[in-house]
């Protein structure tokens, strides 16, 4: 039997003990917090909130540490079989820890499920669904802070998909405190799970005995996502290490990145990525650099479908 590095008990996984690893985990969410300033005090936080193990790792991290000023916040994005499971989950969760949870759905704020645009359109669904769920999440800055469940190997995959498609504005994105423009039009991102791989976080959740079905949205297989999770995963196992050097070397990059709109310019720095000025949405008034918000320009789009709903 293989025990774990700091006491006699039984090993579970990175030669520690269950009572170990949860603590290890539990330090490293913390320790991310804490360097990169990720919360002041007082600060009010959101919470999303999917059902899946990422999220309510993430909720319950904070919960735990920043009681009183964590709320949960689920998107039903309208996908029969899926959704409708992992939002018991979240409900299930907050019930049982005692937190509140908003709910909001695309059909309602849309007038349209993602099943019924990706059943009528060739529009890709994670892409709608991106759309719409960061046009609802960006809505609420009556919090400070809106909290995500990215663990380490989402933001890979993120940071190489922008690269790919030449989209180096969105590395702006990327990073446990996100953001290329100070403002009160954004509500702040942060990623307490930034430093831990997906194999941790799954680990964490199972150990904690946290009720969630692991189920993969139906859509995830068709996406670009996918195909770089499966790429790094298989280098990974061929060169290991690979993971954490990506997002070691990013957030060096990322230092000497200077991604600006006319709002921030710091023309110190070396590299220089220009975006339009961040301006309202000539619609519904939101921030975009556009005439339309991206919102808006797809519910446009949609406009017949919707009428047929
Ligand atoms: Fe939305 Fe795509 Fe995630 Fe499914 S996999 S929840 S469609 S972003």
């Amino acid at each position: 039997m293989m025990t774990c590095i700091k006491c006699k008990n039984k090993s579970v996984i990175k030669k520690l003990c269950k009572q170990h690893f949860i603590e290890y985990f539990e330090n490293k969410v913390y320790d991310c917090i804490d360097k990169y300033e990720l919360v002041k005090e007082g600060d009010k936080i959101l919470v999303g909130v999917s059902g899946g193990k990422d999220s309510l790792t993430v909720l319950y991290l904070l919960n735990k540490k920043f009681k009183n000023n964590v709320t949960a916040y689920s998107v039903d994005e309208g996908i029969a079989g899926y959704r409708d499971k992992s939002l018991e989950d979240a409900k299930f969760f907050c019930e049982q820890h005692n937190i509140s949870l908003i709910t909001e759905s695309i059909k309602h704020n849309f007038g349209i499920t993602l099943d019924q645009t990706v059943s009528n359109t060739e529009k890709k669904p994670c892409s709608v669904c991106g759309v719409f769920r960061r046009y609802l999440l960006n809505k609420h800055r009556e919090y400070d802070l809106l909290a995500t469940g990215h663990n380490m190997d989402d933001e890979i995959q993120s940071i190489l998909m922008n690269l790919t498609k030449n989209q180096m504005g969105l590395l702006g994105r990327c990073g446990p405190k996100p953001g290329i423009v100070s403002s009160d039009k954004f509500l702040q991102r942060i990623k307490p799970l930034y430093f831990c791989t997906e194999k941790e976080v799954m680990a964490y959740s199972f150990l904690m005995n946290f009720k969630t079905s692991f189920v993969e949205c139906p859509y995830a297989k068709t996406s670009f996502r996918a195909a770089i999770r499966d790429e790094i995963n298989d280098y990974e196992s061929k060169v290991n290490g690979t993971k954490e050097r990506i997002i070691m070397n990013f957030l060096d990059l990322v230092h000497d990145l200077n991604i600006y709109s006319d709002e921030n310019i710091n023309k110190d720095l070396s590299i220089s990525i220009t975006l339009n000025p961040i301006t309202g949405c000539n619609s519904c008034g939101e921030p975009t650099t556009r005439e339309l918000c991206h919102a808006c320009s797809l519910k446009k789009e949609l406009r017949p479908l919707i009428l047929m709903q």
